[in-house]
């Protein structure tokens, strides 16, 4: 193998840059060729490609989100056009892929190795966390840290004003991103799309935790089964019927997936890159280069996408004590 490409794809998460970095380095390094392709899938199909050197990726390991821009491709979800994204690879020469992105990035990837037998390896890029194969991924602790740092400051207004706050954080199906900060910002309740919530159960100890608190801090995933945020506290406002306690809403939104990536996620994006290029040096393709347990490894596509990553239990465990 002489010549790698190197994208991101589906929502950006910080630490992607930190990454890119890795992947042009170590190929440069290991004495292959590196192209850059800008808008993930949709840069390959429109040949969006451009040769990457050293000094290409200097200055940007502690830059948020993605110099290689990133976009979401419905014409790479068509075979005509995976065709034209190969096309495009075949003419610059290029005989490997690394692929920054999350399960659909992965997904996509899977399909274009099964389809022309390119070889691709992944590197677990979202805030979500939520991937098969890897202990964090890119782009979560920094998420955590700035959905951190917001709820510490609604806190202080929250207990000036004796105020139940509920604070909607990123998560359409997974909880990590809530049950991390609400842990950290010492939350009431956290609702989570992986467990069911029961509005009553909330209401009941909300009564009672009115006895020695004043304030609540509530941390809502935006794909819990109740709804969203503003929904959640509709319904609890209702139930709880009383007009002395006064319910708001905050809706922490894109800030989470920007700003500088935590050293935390420097380091894992700086080792999965590395991990990527060696991976496909050694002939591991259609998998994702993690750390679990501070180790690389290596998980087929098919796991990652396949296998679903459950919250730690303990942690759930946490906040329902730590509460009282
Ligand atoms: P995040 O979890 O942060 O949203 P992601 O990688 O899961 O990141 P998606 O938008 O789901 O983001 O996927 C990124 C891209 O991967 C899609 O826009 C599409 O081009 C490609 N992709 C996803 N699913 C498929 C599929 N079934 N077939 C081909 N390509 C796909």
């Amino acid at each position: 193998m002489k010549k790698i490409a190197v994208f991101t794809s589906g929502g950006d998460s910080p630490g992607m840059n930190a990454c890119i970095r890795a992947v042009v380095r170590t190929a440069i390094f290991k004495g292959l060729e590196v192209y850059g392709i800008h808008r993930g899938y949709e840069g390959m199909i429109d040949g969006d490609i451009k040769r990457m050197h050293s000094y290409s990726v200097s200055n940007i390991v502690q830059r948020g989100g993605t110099i290689l821009k990133s976009a979401r491709s419905e014409k790479f979800k068509t075979p005509e056009g995976r065709k034209k994204a190969f096309d495009n690879l075949k003419s610059h020469g290029i005989e490997g892929l690394v692929a920054i992105g999350g399960d659909g990035t992965f997904t996509g990837a899977k399909i274009f190795h099964e389809e022309f037998g390119i070889p691709v390896i992944g590197c677990p890029g979202t805030i979500d966390n939520d991937i098969y194969g890897t202990d964090y991924t890119i782009g979560f602790d920094t998420a955590v840290n700035t959905a951190l740092e917001a709820i510490d400051k609604i806190r202080d207004t929250a207990a000036a004003h004796d105020r139940i706050f509920f604070i909607e954080v990123m998560g359409r199906d997974a909880g990590f991103l809530a049950v991390e900060s609400g842990i950290g910002g010492g939350a009431e309740f956290v609702m989570v799309p992986e467990t069911a919530t029961d509005l009553d159960a909330v209401v009941k100890s909300l009564k009672n935790l009115r006895k020695t608190k004043t304030s609540s801090i509530i941390v809502v995933a935006e794909g819990d089964d109740e709804g969203n945020a503003e929904e959640i506290m509709a319904k609890v406002k209702s139930k709880i019927k009383d007009d002395s306690k006064e319910f708001k809403v905050t809706t922490l939104g894109h800030i989470q997936r920007g700003g500088n990536p935590t050293a935390r996620d420097r380091v894992l994006a700086s080792r999965c890159g590395m991990a990527a290029v060696d991976g496909l040096l050694q002939g591991n393709f259609a998998c994702m280069a993690g750390v679990m347990n501070q180790a690389v490894v290596y998980t087929s596509f098919a796991d990652c996408i396949g296998k679903t990553k459950p919250l730690i239990e303990d942690h759930l465990k946490l906040i329902d004590i730590l509460s009282i």
